[in-house]
């Protein structure tokens, strides 16, 4: 047994690395980055802000459309809002595609195309956040910046037996994680933390028997590992009702909206409707024997849980009401929809 003082952390998870780094389509591993090959900014920036509370299993191919689709960040900048949006569908998080899609601009318009290469000129990028930035700084230019996401708190609450709850807690986490970040390699540090808490200190059964920080885990070592880190209770998320109107016109068109840039789904195409909120009003957007469909929409988003209610009607005008837009049948995509909206769309081609 080691205690901590004494054990050289990040060398023991280095070697570990350099042995068992996860493979990534964005990734440079160890002996590639050792042999003189740099990450892509670009690749780097756009993985981080897609893995945003997503797993890398989910991001794959939405990862592999994307760079084949737009290749630099140069490319992604010029594309249309509307393809961008598209094929980000179903990844939600909405505003987060807006956001990608400004930063684009600003490091092709203010940065020549070339992302900062510091936590301080990141950050000033839109939508690019603290854990952001220090996760861009150390893995595409090797600073030696503290990335600190639900894996490294998870293995550092555990290195230290910390029993205090999350959130609370995260600015010793964040402590107790700078003070093991090197100054050598500090990209793939921060990448051999996280594929650790991904692979092997991971949430429930942690694989203590394999763990290159097995000498000085004290959570280990006091038989608390699986219980942490301890988070304080969530509040129930409420409950919001709505209506959405599907109407498709015979030649198959379909009347839409294009939501707001600001607020939830911002920018994305969905069916008209009423707010949502407790009791909703109805608020079809044409008068009409609106049917309902015996069928909801349960989804649930960060703050609350979504139930739809969905009604639909045959489109007998050629022209759409004020505000909404028809999408001709060869233009509709429903992949393109935000998950919500798609699975009113499902639960309609069900019927
Ligand atoms: S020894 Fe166990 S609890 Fe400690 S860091 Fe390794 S896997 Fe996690």
């Amino acid at each position: 047994m080691r205690d901590l003082q004494h054990f050289d952390v990040s060398g023991a998870l280095l070697d570990w690395y350099d042995r068992h780094a996860r493979e990534m389509p964005w990734r440079v591993g160890p002996a590639a980055r050792a042999a003189g090959t740099r990450p892509d900014p670009y690749r780097v920036w756009l993985s981080e802000v897609m893995l945003q509370q997503t797993t890398v299993a989910a991001v794959r191919d939405y990862f592999h459309r994307f760079t084949t689709r737009w290749p630099t960040v140069a490319a992604l900048a010029a594309a249309p809002d509307e393809a961008v949006m598209g094929e980000w569908a179903g990844l939600g998080y909405y505003a987060r595609a807006r956001n990608l899609l400004k930063c684009a601009r600003a490091v092709s318009e203010e940065h020549g195309g070339q992302f900062p290469d510091s936590y301080e000129g990141l950050i000033a990028l839109p939508g690019i956040g603290p854990y952001t930035a220090a996760a861009i700084a150390a893995i595409a230019f090797d600073r030696a910046e503290t990335v600190l996401d639900g894996n490294v708190e998870r293995v550092m609450a555990r290195l230290h037996d910390v029993q205090e709850p999350l959130p609370g807690v995260k600015p010793v986490l964040k402590e107790h994680a700078a003070a093991i970040t090197p100054a050598k390699r500090p990209g793939d540090h921060a990448q051999a933390v996280m594929d650790l808490g991904a692979t092997i200190c991971t949430p429930r059964t942690p694989a203590c028997g394999i763990c290159p920080l097995r000498p000085p885990c004290l959570a280990r070592q006091r038989g608390t590992a699986a219980d942490l880190p301890h988070k304080s209770p969530k509040k129930p998320k409420p409950i919001r009702h709505g209506h959405v109107y599907l109407a498709q016109h015979s030649d198959g068109g379909w009347l839409m909206e294009r939501r707001p840039d600001k607020g939830l789904l911002g920018g994305m195409l969905g069916w008209p409707g009423s707010d949502w909120s407790e009791a909703p009003e109805p608020s079809p957007p044409f008068e009409a024997q609106w049917r309902e469909l015996p069928a909801e929409v349960r989804h649930t988003f960060t703050h609350f849980h979504l139930i739809l209610r969905i009604h639909t009607a045959p489109l007998e005008v050629d022209t759409a009401p004020e505000g909404l837009v028809i999408i001709d049948k060869h233009a509709f995509r429903p992949s393109d929809l935000p998950t919500v909206m798609r699975k009113a769309f499902d639960l309609w081609r069900g019927q």
